[in-house]
């Protein structure tokens, strides 16, 4: 895979791919849906897999696939330290401090009701708050509502404007002794949003709280810096950095980890067991109950190869190229209206064609062979704060190109048309 320098017929310089090689890299996007070139732009919903990750997934149960940690035999060890190595290569993506502080989990999803849950019964009571933002992901929501439940703990919501910005005075506002955690995304999977998360971070440790970052869409979009954050709580998906599904990671820093009881019980788990009392593994098992997904794991350590053999710079510049690309030639539809304008946004567009339904538009478009979402996206308060029921979203992986920007405004053109908007 080689990044090459583009000049532009304007003089200036960029830093992009070699969009072509990428392309190829990843088998699907070859295909063509209803006899049409996939053009795939759900990459917030789920990102495509290259050869490199579905490799890696083969050669995992072709030449060494064994149960993990507890085996003496050559094929176990032999898998438990690839997915060792895959836990090693995770934390210098996110540049955690230490691999005991990367907490394999199903998913963004599992990370944070692990937060919630174990760090939740621990440490809420009633009359306690946790202070979430209006553009969170339901998984980002629901489960503080349920330990809140069960602790009488409340939420508190951080408004955002018309563009789609957090309000930060809003924010500093609700922050009292009241507040225990503050669980806010990094980016916005429904808006784009790119929140300061930097400073989110600074001000609740000035008043001595804790942060959960969800970073299911910032992950896959630029370089994460655990200790630079210094995030309490970080967590995100392997299907959205180009990885397989089943795998995610939760980022905690140690002391926090090891000052919460475990969120499941089981095998891997343990220290020693007998009927009256069980003593726990250290971390990062501790939280790792039962057999892991061995493969997955392994593939995340191959998707992290892959992103890194790019690196962020390129894939910031090129992506943002075509987001500015994306939302000029959208914009331009008359009767398209943007959901998310705020100034710093990653990946993502959501937009509303007059008032035709966002579905009659995604099964248009779906005929055309291009792939968008629509719907709610998982964040239905954010929906309710723009009084929309829901929108077309098109979010962008470091395979889309101009042309699939291209075809996807043609194809909006046609929708307009057949509309009468
Ligand atoms: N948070 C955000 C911002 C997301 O976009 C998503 C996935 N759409 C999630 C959390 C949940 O991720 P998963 O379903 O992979 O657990």
């Amino acid at each position: 895979m080689t990044v090459i320098s583009d000049i532009r017929k304007d003089g200036s310089v960029t830093s992009a791919f070699d969009i072509d090689r990428i392309r190829a890299d990843f088998p699907i996007l070859s295909q063509t849906v209803y006899d049409k070139p996939f053009v795939y732009l759900d990459s917030a919903a789920s990102a495509q897999k290259p050869r490199q990750v579905i490799d890696a997934i083969t050669r995992t149960y072709e030449t060494e696939y064994a149960n993990v940690h507890r085996g003496v035999h050559f094929m176990s060890q032999k898998a438990t330290d690839t997915m060792e190595a895959a836990r090693e290569k995770v934390r210098a993506f996110i540049n955690a401090a230490d691999p005991r502080e990367v907490i394999f989990v199903r998913g963004a999803t599992e990370g944070i009701n692990l937060v919630a849950s174990s760090w939740g019964r621990q440490n809420l009571t009633a009359g306690d708050e946790i202070i979430v933002s209006e553009m969170e992901h339901h998984s980002n929501i629901v489960p503080w509502q349920m330990i809140g439940e069960q602790t009488g703990a409340v939420l508190k919501v951080v408004p955002v404007d018309d563009s789609g910005m957090l309000m930060m005075d809003e924010y500093k506002k609700l922050i009292s002794a009241r507040t225990k955690m503050v669980a806010i995304t990094h980016v916005s999977n429904a808006l784009g949003t790119v929140t300061p998360i930097k400073d989110i971070i600074r001000i609740a440790h000035e008043n001595g709280v804790p942060v959960l970052v969800d970073g299911c869409q910032a992950a896959p979009h630029m370089a994460l810096d655990m200790q630079a954050l210094d995030a309490d709580f970080y967590v995100f998906s392997g299907h959205k950095i180009y990885g397989p599904s089943g795998i995610g990671v939760l980022y905690g820093k140690a002391e926090l980890l090891e000052a919460m009881p475990p969120y499941q019980g089981g095998g891997e788990m343990i220290d020693t067991v007998t009927f009256e009392k069980t003593t726990y593994a250290d971390l990062p098992f501790k939280y790792e109950a039962g057999t892991p997904h061995i493969a997955g794991a392994i593939a995340l350590g191959a998707a992290v190869d892959y992103i890194n053999a790019i690196g962020f710079d390129a894939i910031v510049a090129y992506e943002h190229d075509l987001l500015d690309y994306a939302t000029e030639q959208l914009g331009a539809i008359n009767s398209i209206r943007l959901i998310g304008t705020a100034p710093q946004k990653a990946g993502i567009i959501s937009f509303l064609l007059g008032d035709v339904h966002p579905h009659d538009v995604g099964t248009i478009l779906d005929r055309e062979g291009i792939a968008v979402r629509t719907g709610h996206h998982c964040a239905q308060p954010i929906m309710d704060r723009f009084d929309v029921a829901a929108t077309v979203r098109a979010s962008f992986g470091l395979y889309n190109s101009r042309e699939d920007v291209d075809a996807l405004v043609a194809a909006m053109g046609r929708v307009q048309g057949i509309f009468g908007q």
